[in-house]
């Protein structure tokens, strides 16, 4: 009746890029956080492997293994993730986008050769993006853009999936459309800002000041671009609690051998039971939250609504990620804490995906929505969501 083991050609997989994350990715990992330096060619090597292997067994890789990726490859560069995560992520992510759009851009984001940065937050408009301002007016065949968006990540975009009001008359999450622009469309500037995390991914403002946009360029119908994001969300929470669990569960590895090899007072420190037990609490946490990540990809698969779960993911896997890795630093004592061991990236790096993507209250409100019922939360909470 329950299954819960990968196929052997999913098992094979994890295996497999596990060992590329651990030999080839986690070597640059700290260096791509000193110098900010994006791994291009580390998450083309990704998605070449991961190209290789699915395309010599005639598979398409489903939503589980893109999850298997995202767990495996955070074991070796939290920031080459959400690039490296191949067509069937990005096919999801562009789901409405016109054929002459996916033409144009689906074989370099799937490459690797080319970034897409989304932008949705504005300056008035974060966990609220109803409230957002930026607009889209219509003028012919194509629409001029203005509006600010700021914590954008992935600023060294090649093509922005900027997100504006098409309809000035609606407001909430109603009348809002989305748009692929190139980067070198005239009348896009950035400005990026210093981050504590992920300082391998740039993060910043993209400014849109009278962009001039050919309506082909608009994904999905005019108004409807809000729920067509939230339907992508709901998996995407999924696959970074995946991210965060992946990168924990690396310290969890690490500070399990070092604290069988450390002496103190005489004996390994993991001898004893306040070491041992509060690590064991971390694998457990961490293999619940993961069984509800591959769960969640497992319901979208299904066409099982999965929303809820989705809130549930994105609060919880982060959260624990976060308390094993510290625990992973303190046990490490005042190596733990200098920036020459990975835990303390590890740290700040799944820090900045508490908040991005929502932040654990937001993600309380949905569930609690889903529980409460909309009632309660009518005039507070955004309701244009679709149910699978
Ligand atoms: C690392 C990182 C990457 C990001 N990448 C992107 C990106 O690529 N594209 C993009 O568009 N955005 C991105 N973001 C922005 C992110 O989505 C927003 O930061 C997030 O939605 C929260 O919005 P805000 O920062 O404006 O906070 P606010 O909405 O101002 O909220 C501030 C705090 O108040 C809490 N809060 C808000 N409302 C309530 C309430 N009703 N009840 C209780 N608590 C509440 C929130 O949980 C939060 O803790 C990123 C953020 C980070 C940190």
């Amino acid at each position: 009746m329950l299954d819960f083991s990968f196929s052997p050609a999913q098992e094979d997989y994890r295996c497999a890029v596990r060992q590329l994350a651990l030999t080839e990715l986690l070597p640059r990992y700290q260096s791509g956080d000193a110098n900010q330096a994006y791994p291009a060619d580390q998450v083309r090597r990704v998605l070449a492997f991961s190209r290789e292997f699915w395309a010599e067994r005639g598979e398409e890789p489903n939503l589980v293994s893109v999850g298997i990726t995202a767990e495996e490859v955070a074991r070796g560069d939290f920031n080459a993730v959400l690039t490296a995560l191949g067509p069937t992520y990005t096919r999801l992510l562009l789901k409405e986008a016109a054929p002459t759009l996916l033409d144009r851009w689906l074989p370099g984001l799937t490459s690797g050769d080319q970034i897409i940065g989304l932008c949705l937050t504005e300056p008035g408009a974060g966990s609220d993006m109803g409230a957002m301002a930026a607009a889209a007016v219509r003028n012919g065949d194509s629409y001029v853009i203005n509006g600010i968006k700021n914590s954008v990540s992935y600023l060294n975009a090649d093509v922005f999936y900027v997100f504006a009001r098409t309809d000035p008359e609606a407001s909430g999450w109603r009348g809002i459309s989305a748009f692929l622009i190139p980067r070198e469309a005239p009348g896009m500037s950035f400005e990026e800002v210093e981050d504590l995390g992920c300082r391998a991914v740039p993060r910043g403002t993209l400014t849109l000041e009278d962009v001039e946009v050919p309506s082909e360029w608009m994904v999905g119908a005019p108004g409807q671009a809000f729920a067509m994001i939230s339907h992508f969300f709901d998996i995407n929470r999924a696959i970074i609690g995946l991210t965060c669990i992946g990168a924990a569960m690396q310290s969890l590895d690490e500070t399990i051998e070092y604290t069988k090899n450390r002496i103190v007072f005489s004996a390994p420190l993991a001898s004893n039971q306040a070491v041992s037990f509060g690590l064991a609490e971390d694998v457990t946490h961490l293999e619940l939250a993961g069984l509800m990540c591959y769960k969640v990809l497992w319901m979208r698969q299904n066409q099982i609504p999965c929303q809820d779960y989705g809130a549930m993911v994105k609060w919880y896997a982060p959260k624990m990620a976060v308390e094993a890795v510290h625990r992973c630093l303190r046990l490490h004592g005042h190596y733990g804490y200098s920036t020459e061991l990975p835990h303390q990236q590890r740290l700040r790096d799944i820090i900045g995906w508490q908040i991005g993507d929502g932040s654990e209250e937001i993600m309380k409100m949905l569930i609690a929505r889903s529980r409460f019922g909309r009632a309660t939360f009518d005039g507070n909470v955004e309701t244009g969501r679709r149910q699978s």
